[in-house]
């Protein structure tokens, strides 16, 4: 499958349409998930495009996964979480919607199930409100 330079993570790194921004370096931006599977659900993407993990340059695997790291542990003081799910598709058949490379960070409270992947948009204030709890944390 060839990248496609129109699909909604690359428009959301060239800022032609918004996102509830978490973070970002030179080489990786993260942020909300508008189809939140649980309250905190984030998305880490590398700047470098792929449409996956296959085809990735390995080089973004360091900044991508210290991201995602950084964001695992804030996410775990944001929402006092037991655990963090760390997701990643790679291909329709696997699940992925979005064809730009990217992680899904979770956090996980015992007890508490994980909603449908890509099923409900949430309220945009909910998202707000969890994003502030997650920059504090990453403060
Ligand atoms: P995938 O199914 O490809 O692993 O995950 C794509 C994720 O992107 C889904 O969890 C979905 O909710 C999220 N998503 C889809 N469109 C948008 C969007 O326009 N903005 C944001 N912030 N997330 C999106």
């Amino acid at each position: 499958m060839m990248y496609d330079e129109q699909n909604i993570f690359a428009r959301i790194l060239r800022g032609e349409i918004p996102s509830e921004k978490l973070f970002e370096d030179d080489h990786v931006l993260a942020f909300m998930d508008i189809m939140p599977q649980v309250d905190g659900h984030c998305l880490v993407i590398p700047k470098k495009p792929s449409v996956g993990l296959l085809d990735a340059d390995p080089t973004v695997f360091l900044p991508l996964f210290t991201a995602v790291q950084k964001l695992g542990n804030a996410v775990t003081t944001a929402f006092n979480a037991d655990g963090v799910t760390i997701m990643q598709f790679n291909g329709s058949a696997a699940g992925q919607t979005v064809f730009h490379l990217h992680v899904h960070v979770m956090p996980r409270k015992v007890g508490v199930p994980v909603k449908p992947h890509s099923g409900k948009m949430e309220d945009i204030e909910i998202i707000k409100k969890n994003a502030a709890l997650i920059r504090a944390a990453l403060a």
